[in-house]
């Protein structure tokens, strides 16, 4: 079987193959940390997860990027508004994106931040300067983009329709209205860096092409984001790098539909309302997940309290199926093996496999995780189970949920030789007069919803 991916440019699904064999380099666009993140901007987090968690699983050695810009006009204009400088305003909302996104089960991220990469980002300014492919006028630098003919490649546009900031004035310098800004001066008051074209600070398309090469190369494997950076920004980085290397900049472009609420288009406020660290405080990483994952990533998703609702029920019956499977297994004896089992178990790993291969079908993905719990429900019903069997379901459980991270998080429960263990230690120190270690202990148990009771015959205790 092969993975196949739906490439932005070429508008149709490929057959996937990594330029270095059993490696594969990934960068997607972080976010501008001027706020909290909200359900729409964790479309993207999630889904671009999923992908490197699926490569992982069918044997790819993922290296995975995602930038932070830390400098840029709305961090500038917050600033202005709120008196606290730019750097300050960056390092809250850089540490809120990194809980939000562990929060949301995503790790080993490579974060680079604009700031602590500006000598490449100027770097790569002056090689397109110095090959004719950009200009500076007045202090700002801007790219040329009629020395690009490929341009429009990624939003499949002609080069009349990439016009954009329309509704603002014509700015006269620019050569032709399709060119953009590498480089902006610094107004009086405003953060900046010194440069060959006097202070400023860099545009936020160059950030991206700079940080991709020094992380990952010239050429990258995939680059991700949302289907609203088609254009002007991944339209803009591609034309960039591939002018100044001559190479393009990624051989697969992935991008994430929209993502509406109610379905309204997502909007600011409404952003506001949802934002991802409220919504953990009120349900789990792997719900969000979930209702995400519940979508095709390249179809608009709807989000709405009733899809959080339905996406709370999935996860729990996944994980009452495994709680029940793993219950069972601590009193399970060596058995023999159940055929009709068996051949379940592999059917439902194979849906799996096939449909995350067709372009990352998640919502596919979930309902092979389904036939997986009925199975198990199934085998369940039986008088007798065996060791084998049970371990071959939570076996399929982990793979399947390597992937898409859509499983409540395990209680870790302590078994009853561990409680006595812990007790008898307690005792011991209660005796010793070491008070802090004997509450410490009591905490332990409590927490794993253990209570203690003194009878009459001694110190007994139970299950919550
Ligand atoms: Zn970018």
């Amino acid at each position: 079987m092969t993975l196949k991916i739906f490439n932005s440019l070429s508008r149709s699904k490929e057959e996937f193959k990594s330029i270095e064999p059993g490696k594969v380099t990934m960068y997607v666009c972080g976010p501008t940390v001027y706020d909290y993140i909200h359900i729409g901007n964790a479309r993207p987090v999630i889904v671009f997860d999923t992908v490197r968690r699926y490569l992982q699983t069918i044997g790819y050695e993922v290296r995975y990027v995602t930038n932070l810009t830390d400098v840029d006009d709305k961090l500038i204009r917050k600033s202005e508004n709120t008196g606290e400088p730019v750097p300050v305003i960056a390092d809250k909302y850089v540490a809120a994106f990194l809980e939000d996104s562990a929060g949301l089960g995503v790790k080993d991220t490579i974060h680079p931040r604009v700031t602590e990469n500006m000598d490449e980002i100027i770097a790569f300014i002056a090689g397109l300067v110095e090959k004719g492919i950009a200009y500076e006028k007045g202090g700002d630098v801007f790219f040329r983009t009629r020395q690009f003919p490929k341009y429009g490649q990624i939003s499949h546009k002609n080069f009349d329709e990439l016009q954009y900031g329309i509704r603002i004035e014509v700015d006269e310098r620019k050569e032709s209205p399709q060119d953009f800004v590498l480089w902006k001066a610094a107004k009086p008051g405003e953060i900046k860096w010194s440069s060959p074209w006097g202070e400023g600070r860099p545009g936020w398309h160059i950030e991206c092409s700079a940080m991709a090469e020094k992380y990952l190369g010239i050429t990258i494997d995939i680059h991700g984001g949302g289907q609203d950076l088609e254009f002007p920004h991944h339209e803009c980085e591609a034309a960039q790098s591939e002018a100044l290397h001559g190479h393009p900049l990624a051989n697969y472009w992935m991008h994430n539909g929209y993502l509406n609420i109610n379905n309204e288009k997502m909007s600011k406020s409404l952003g506001n309302g949802l934002r991802v660290k409220d919504i953990l405080t009120r349900t789990s990483g792997a719900a969000v997940r979930f209702a995400i994952l519940s979508a095709h990533y390249r179809n608009p998703l709807n989000y709405s309290d009733e899809v959080l609702h339905q996406a709370e029920a999935g996860v729990e019956r996944l994980g009452n199926s495994v709680a029940n499977v793993r219950h069972r297994l601590s009193a399970a004896i060596p058995g023999e093996k159940n055929e009709d089992l068996a051949t379940a178990v592999e059917a439902a790993l194979a849906l799996f496999s096939e449909r995350m291969n067709d372009d990352f079908n998640t919502a596919d993905a979930i309902t092979a995780m389904f036939e997986l719990a009925a199975a198990a429900n199934r085998y369940l019903q039986e008088e007798r189970t065996s060791k084998g069997m049970l371990e071959l379901i939570l076996d399929a459980f982990e793979q399947m949920d390597g992937v898409l991270g859509i499983l409540p998080a395990a209680e870790e429960e302590l078994g009853d030789a561990e409680i006595d263990k812990l007790i008898e230690e307690r005792t011991a120190a209660r005796k010793a007069k070491e008070w802090a270690r004997a509450d410490e202990i009591r905490d332990i148990l409590t927490e794993k919803g253990i209570i203690l009771e003194d009878t009459p015959q001694g110190l007994r205790w139970r299950r919550k």
